[in-house]
This record gives C-alpha cells, sequence and structure tokens, in this order.
C-alpha cells in the first residue's frame, strides 16, 4: 500500500484547471521531494491530500482511503506544515503546540525540549507577537516533536534565515534516519537534493519529471562567478561548461554539477582572485532543460517569459 497514491488527478477552480492529471505514489520512508513554479499546483495537490480541499475528478487516496472522505483519526498520523503559518494570536507559542500536539495523537516532551532549544523559539510570548518566521518556527517545532508517520510540508522554509534554515534540514534528516515519510515542497532545489530520495517536477498541473536523485541529478548546475588575475581563455573548451559571459576580469558561467571539480582546477591557472558559487534555482533549471528539450514548446515560452 502507497502512503499517498495520486491517479489521473484532476482539480478545476470554476474555469481554471489547476491539476491536469496528477499521477504520484509516496511509499513508506520516502523522502520526496515537491518541486515546481509558481502556480503549478503544488498547493492544490497539498490541499487534496491534506482532505481540505475536494478533488474534481481522478483518485486521492492516503493510506488507502479517500482523501475526501477519510476518518479524521488519519490526522493523528501527519503532521502538516503550511506555507503561511496562521497561528490562533491570544494564545502563546507554547500553548499552540501543545494544541496541535493533542490533535496529533501527543507530543514528544524529549523531543519538543530539543526543538524549542534548536529553533531557538520562545514558546511563552502570544502568537500575535510572533514574526512571519517565528510563526513557522511554532509549526516547525509541533510538527517536529510530533509522533506522526507522515509529514506533509508546503514551502516550510520561506521565513527562515540560513541557521533556521540548517536547524530545518537537521531535523529532516533526523526523520529520514527514523524511516518517517515526507512530502517536501520546496523552490529550493538545493534544499531538497540534499534532503530528498525522490523528487516530482510538477509544471502546469502535471507531473513532468518524476525519479530518484540521481535519475534527476542530470538537470543539476552551478552558477559560478569568479575574479581572476589573468583572462580565462577556452572556458568554452572545459567540458560541462554553459552560458559563459566574461566582462574584463570577471567571468560567469554554469557547469555541470559533475564536472565542477574540472572546471575549478582549470581555472586555478589563471590566478583566482575571488570565486562564488551558486546552484541554479529552479525557475533556473526549469527553464534551461525545457529550453533545451522543447524549443518550440510555446507553453515553455510562457515558463521562460514569467
Ligand atoms: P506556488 O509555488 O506559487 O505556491 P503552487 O504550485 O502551490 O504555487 P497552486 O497554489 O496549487 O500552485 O495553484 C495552482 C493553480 O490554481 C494556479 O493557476 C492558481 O492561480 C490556481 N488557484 C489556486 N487556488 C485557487 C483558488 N482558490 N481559486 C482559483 N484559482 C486558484
Amino acid at each position: 500500500m502507497s502512503i499517498v497514491y495520486l491517479e489521473d488527478l484532476v482539480k478545476y477552480y470554476g474555469k481554471t484547471k489547476a491539476l491536469d492529471g496528477i499521477n504520484l505514489k509516496i511509499e513508506e520512508g520516502d523522502i520526496l521531494g515537491f518541486i515546481g513554479p509558481n502556480g503549478a499546483g503544488k498547493t492544490t495537490t497539498i490541499r487534496i491530500i491534506l482532505g481540505l480541499l475536494r478533488k474534481t475528478s481522478g483518485i486521492a487516496r492516503l493510506y488507502d482511503q479517500d482523501t475526501w472522505h477519510q476518518a479524521a483519526d488519519m490526522h493523528q498520523r501527519l503532521a502538516y506544515i503550511p506555507d503561511d503559518v496562521y497561528l490562533w494570536p491570544n494564545l502563546s507559542g507554547g500553548e499552540v503546540i501543545d494544541l496541535f500536539g493533542k490533535l496529533r495523537g501527543g507530543l514528544n516532551e524529549k523531543k519538543l525540549k530539543t526543538m524549542l532549544d534548536r529553533f531557538q523559539l520562545d514558546p511563552t510570548k502570544k502568537c500575535r507577537t510572533y514574526s512571519k518566521g517565528n510563526r513557522q518556527k511554532v509549526a516547525l517545532v509541533s510538527a517536529f516533536s510530533s509522533n506522526a508517520d507522515l509529514f506533509i510540508m508546503d514551502e516550510p522554509t520561506t521565513g527562515l534565515d540560513p541557521l533556521m534554515e540548517a536547524a530545518f534540514q537537521e531535523s529532516v534528516q533526523e526523520l529520514k534516519a527514523s524511516g518517517k515519510t515526507v512530502l517536501l515542497s520546496s523552490h529550493i532545489l538545493a534544499v531538497v537534493e540534499k534532503l530528498c530520495d525522490k523528487v516530482s517536477i510538477i509544471r502546469q498541473g502535471k507531473i513532468v519529471e518524476s525519479g530518484s536523485m540521481k535519475q534527476l541529478r542530470h538537470l543539476t548546475r552551478i552558477s559560478i562567478d569568479v575574479i581572476t588575475e589573468k583572462k580565462i581563455e577556452d572556458l568554452d573548451q572545459v567540458p560541462g561548461t554553459h552560458d559563459i559571459v566574461i566582462d574584463r576580469d570577471r567571468t560567469k558561467f554554469q557547469v555541470d554539477s559533475d564536472k565542477l571539480q574540472h572546471a575549478l582546477l582549470y581555472l586555478t591557472q589563471f590566478e583566482v582572485k575571488s570565486l562564488t558559487s551558486q546552484p541554479p534555482t529552479l525557475e533556473e533549471l526549469f527553464m534551461h532543460h525545457y529550453n533545451n528539450s522543447n524549443q518550440n514548446e510555446t507553453q515553455t515560452q510562457s515558463i521562460s517569459g514569467g
């Protein structure tokens, strides 16, 4: 039995077709990255899985039960982290965490202590005083302290600073080590790449790529911005390099992640003064992938344009 099973899932909002036949399976122990550009249908898919939204047609099952008719006790087995966390303004963070804990069939007090500490959250403050990042932390602490088996996260780190992003990653690694199942929707491919074993890419309401991280690695490129003492020559001859732009002593280019080592070694002969590298954004990958494989596809143009 798959934990989540979606087949030909279609969702219309009035005349807008948000989901156009989604097929997706999440098995026990999967850490699945769910990625795609804005408006692709990630939140809609997640809300149908959670039973918060009704599908138009197709099959949507959670733990082998129809998501819309699922029993309420199903929610004791899952923890959901929404992208925009709404909290009761007059309750303290701690009270909200307790409340979520009760809904999810109890909290692990030891984990709760660890998580409050790790996310540096003061649970005594009223929710109305929390910043967006702190509201996000309440949701994260509450989810990671639960005994849930399935974790569904929709852009869970949007308001977090890099330290907290690291705390988040550590917590997901722990879930992974303990065999929990995670659906992680995110725009940040580097995080997905680091945490997830499998990835499904959604675009315009359809899953366009699905597979293990290894299978998808051919999509990944790293952006390099380098300043050198001597002018860089013949970089285009180095395997795996793309989109080279040279402006006096500064060179920007992209390199396939498995060719990085080779490219960096090549650069050293021109005396590197500074170098920054950056994994591509998902949108960059999308544009790259679809521009190359579907040059004439008009839908691709609209993604490139937007
Ligand atoms: P993002 O990354 O921006 O959060 P997403 O992948 O989560 O996007 P959805 O929010 O699921 O995308 O939206 C899918 C499509 O459905 C979009 O075209 C969106 O405009 C539309 N949509 C979403 N919610 C509604 C709604 N309540 N009413 C009408 N259209 C909606």
